[in-house]
């Protein structure tokens, strides 16, 4: 059966999901997390589960951005609600 066609949804560009940047206190580098869904106007602290083995407290508003599809990451969830 034939779908009445959606252009808007259409248009939209695919859905590589989100980087959130954090700067790894015990390697002194850079890390990004991965997070599928939006991470929502919600600014409450995470704790991130880095590769160095230590867990680290994320402030996460300020750095949230859309990931781009060939995008490096360190870390993935699908909800940040898995990191409070
Ligand atoms: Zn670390």
């Amino acid at each position: 059966m034939p779908q009445p066609r959606r252009s808007k949804k259409n248009k939209e560009p695919r859905d590589f999901g989100w980087v959130i940047s954090f700067g790894c206190k015990s390697t002194g580098t850079l890390r990004r997390l991965k997070v599928d869904t939006v991470p929502s106007p919600d600014t409450r602290p995470i704790e991130v589960p880095c590769v160095c083995g230590e867990t680290h407290r994320v402030t996460v508003s300020p750095y949230r951005r859309r990931r781009s599809a060939d995008e490096p990451f360190d870390l993935e969830v699908a909800s940040l609600d898995e990191l409070r």
